[in-house]
């Protein structure tokens, strides 16, 4: 993630629809700021009601913590010893959920935990519980506390049925399962969570739904690439980020759901908050085939030598690792250091001592800042990871316009986050809930094929003409069911891959531009597709995609030359790619 990302760009104004529609009737009920999960699930829970909502996001959507995270929707068994017990229990429940309203991106994920120790930290956890404070150094956490947690764990589960309990296994199973592992280990803790896949379509796919349920009325209107930069007498000031134009914007109610930015966002409306205090993390990504083989299907979940839990995660044919937990300052960029870099190569050493990783294998990487609340816990791992929803009032346009703001909350509990937030609006608005979410699927979820077998048989249908097998199951996977849609389209015209990746058509290509908000070609590269989280993007490729995009969103020369620069500064400035010469 990157506000650099979203920031100094001026160039030609692009015929943007989603704009547009807020420039014609600049007012709705409900104005979102923010366009990360959290803005996007509370956008599509309140479209849902029948509410006219307006979501603004200064740079693209998914762009902060949301792509910036560990990729898990877990309980967090951790925080149970933080004493979170309401959000760790939510979180199961709304894992459970998203496995079955969202099984395109989320699928279960197998998680293993080395333990060095029978029984450290037992007495520090206890500890914790009561002070919220880690005491002292942090001590390693025990078989005994782990299983006490993963008992507590199993028990929050129950409703989903789905998800199998925790296993204990002794040295030698332990060693015989995973034969890479440190030969110090004492056991192996293995449970169910799960992973979200690909975030950023998942967000897209929550954003649409909301404005699907207005289908036909313009009363779900978002934009990307439109940012809250203060309060005039017209009402709150936006700004078009592709242009630098600007605008007044009124509503009834304000949600500020700018994650780590909330504290920001509300001296930008003119009534300063100290509400946050973020902390940063990151993550690398590597193409490491032994390590892929070391993990044997499993994220490895553990503790590293100076009490952090990190984790070895097989995602597909690469590896993420991560992550780290430092305080943020909101005025610098976030972006994965040399010194994170040797600390993740620590751990994977601490873990499997006999695989060595050079930064040769790292494909990319990522930092994101968390939406923490403000705390003085001297270790920021203990920072509570609950949210709360704080209210306050701001003149506007002569009138008392409520402002909620969001604290804390994680991708995992995105759902009830929203249906809390809505709740809250509604009752300002004085209206009653007319739909739930909580069995709604969501966008490519709905109808997805539930096994392996089905998920073949849904491809072989849809294979035709140009689509091959591959190509159509690469479809499915970016798209879930919506894939049918994205064929329907790439089948009614004359159609080619593109030379540089066959992931890639000229006319999917069209589609992304005409349904998915492109403001730059770097969207198309980290979040319209996973081809850059993958180590998949060559100068040719970036050449390639800009020129595919230039004429659907009408760049001139001048302007994909600047395009194809900027998706460069990007990839090497946050994510650590290799300086390339671009092709001309
Ligand atoms: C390293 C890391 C690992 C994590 N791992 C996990 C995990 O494994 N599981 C999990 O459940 N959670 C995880 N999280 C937490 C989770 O990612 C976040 O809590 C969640 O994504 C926050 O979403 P959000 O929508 O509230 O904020 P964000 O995604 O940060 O969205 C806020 C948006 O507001 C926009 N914005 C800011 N200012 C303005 C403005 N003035 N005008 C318009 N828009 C503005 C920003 O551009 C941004 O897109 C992790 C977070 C991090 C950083």
């Amino acid at each position: 993630m990157s506000k650099h990302e979203s920031t100094g760009d001026r160039s030609p104004a692009s015929a943007r629809m989603s704009l547009r529609g807020l420039h014609e009737r600049p007012r709705a009920k409900v104005l979102i700021i923010g366009g990360g999960i959290n803005g996007v699930g509370t956008f599509r829970d309140l479209a849902l009601q029948g509410v006219d909502v307006a979501l603004v996001e200064r740079g693209d959507y998914c762009q902060g913590a949301s792509g910036a995270s560990s990729h898990m929707i877990h309980g967090g068994i951790r925080y149970l010893e933080n004493g979170e017990f309401r959000l760790v229990k939510e979180s199961v429940t709304e894992r459970n959920r998203l496995l079955r309203l969202a099984p395109h991106y989320v699928k279960p994920l197998k998680t293993t935990i080395p333990i060095f120790s029978t029984f450290s930290g037992v007495l520090a956890a206890p500890l914790r519980f009561l002070t919220h404070k880690q005491q002292g150094t942090p001590r390693e956490r025990g078989a005994f506390l782990i299983k006490i947690g993963l008992s507590l764990y199993d028990s929050f589960s129950r409703d989903g049925g789905n998800v199998p309990r925790h296993e204990f296994k002794g040295r030698a199973r332990a060693l015989q399962e995973l034969p890479d592992l440190n030969p110090g280990v004492k056991y192996t803790a293995t449970y169910f969570d799960a992973s979200v896949h690909n975030p950023e379509r998942l967000t897209l796919d929550v954003l649409q739904d909301g404005q699907k349920a207005a289908f036909g009325k313009d009363t779900a209107r978002a934009a990307n690439y439109v940012g809250v930069t203060g309060i005039g007498d017209d009402g709150v000031q936006l700004r078009d980020e592709l242009t630098g134009e600007t605008f007044s914007f009124n509503a009834d109610v304000i949600v500020n759901t700018t994650g780590a930015w909330v504290d920001l966002t509300n001296t930008a409306l003119g009534s300063p908050s100290l509400f946050m205090g973020g902390t940063k993390g990151s993550h690398i990504v590597l193409d490491h085939p032994a390590l892929l083989d070391a993990c044997n299907g499993s994220e490895i979940f553990f503790e590293h030598t100076d009490g952090r839990i990190v984790l070895i995660y097989p995602m597909g044919d690469r590896v993420l690792v991560g992550t780290t937990d430092t305080r943020a300052d909101m005025a610098e960029d976030a972006i994965c250091t040399d010194e994170e870099i040797t600390y993740f190569f620590d751990l994977i050493k601490h873990v499997f001592p006999g695989i060595t990783i050079t930064r040769e294998s790292i494909v990319y990487s990522f930092a994101g800042v968390r939406p923490l609340p403000r705390d003085d816990a001297e270790n920021p791992g203990f920072v509570s990871r609950d949210y709360r929803i704080e209210r306050s009032e701001r003149v506007i346009s002569g009138s008392n316009v409520p402002v909620l703001s969001l604290v804390g909350g994680k991708w995992t509990t995105f759902r009830a986050l929203s249906e809390h937030m809505t709740n809250d609006v509604l009752a300002i608005l004085g209206h009653n809930r007319t739909v739930s979410t909580a069995k709604l699927p969501i966008g490519g979820g709905a109808d997805f094929p539930n096994t392996g077998s089905d998920e073949q048989a849904w491809i072989t249908r849809h294979v035709s003409g140009d689509l091959d097998q591959a190509r159509v199951e690469g479809l499915l996977t970016r798209y879930g069911t919506r894939a049918t849609e994205v064929i329907a389209y790439l089948t009614a015209g004359e159609d080619r891959v593109l030379h540089s990746t066959r992931e890639l058509s000229l006319r999917e290509v069209e589609f992304m531009v005409r349904h998915e908000q492109i403001g730059h070609l770097i969207d198309v590269l980290i979040r319209r597709t996973s081809l850059a989280f993958r180590g998949m993007v060559t100068a040719e490729l970036v050449t390639e995609l800009a020129q595919a995009l230039a004429g659907p969103l009408g760049w001139d020369t001048g302007r994909t030359a600047q395009e194809i620069t900027h998706a460069h500064e990007v990839l090497q400035r946050f994510h650590g790619l290799p300086v390339q010469s671009p092709i001309s």
